[in-house]
């Protein structure tokens, strides 16, 4: 395995401990989140005002704040109603191709996007994939639904590989 492929640019415990002027001082423009169990538990149907505040915040910094996920068109547009953001259902990462079209169609420039999520094998291969920059939270609960369970015990072996390598760049 090519561990590469899987480091994040940075890592953070939580997207709630990010702080709008970092994002802005780095030159980002446009946060490309992930929502199961890096903004909330898959069994939210819906945000607490914990993640209303979180995205209004970025938000009246400037900063676009859209919802990237691989989860089905319900759970994405029940979770987002009340949220103005844009969104991304079934984006089948680490698939670039959807990402890549939805950028395109909006004139996104890649260079000013941060892809932040809680899993390697998705969130952070598609980063790298498409060479946008990334952080890795932790994830905020260990509830994952099937199609991500099977994947964690990979994935913790290979969180430790790449700690025990110094490969984790802290977002501070
Ligand atoms: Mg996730």
């Amino acid at each position: 395995m090519n561990i590469n492929k899987y480091i994040p640019t940075y890592v953070i415990d939580s997207i709630f401990k990010m702080d709008p002027k970092d994002v802005l001082k780095r030159q980002y423009k446009v946060i490309l989140s992930d929502l199961d169990n890096t903004l909330d538990c898959y069994l939210n149907e819906r945000p607490s005002d914990e993640v209303k505040n979180k995205i209004k915040q970025f938000q009246e910094n400037g900063i676009k704040f859209i919802i990237t996920s691989n989860n089905f068109k319900k759970r994405v547009l029940t979770y987002t109603k009340d949220l103005n953001v844009k969104t991304i259902w079934l984006l089948l990462k680490p698939y670039t191709f959807r990402l890549k079209r939805f950028l395109k169609k909006h004139h996104i420039n890649k260079d000013e996007c941060l892809i932040i999520g809680d899993q390697l094998f998705t969130d952070i291969a598609l980063a790298n994939k498409i060479k946008i920059d990334s952080v890795l939270v932790k994830p905020l609960t260990n509830q994952d639904q099937k199609f991500t369970t099977y994947r964690r015990k990979k994935e913790k072996k290979l969180l430790k590989l790449l700690n025990d390598n110094n490969k984790f760049n802290q977002w501070r």
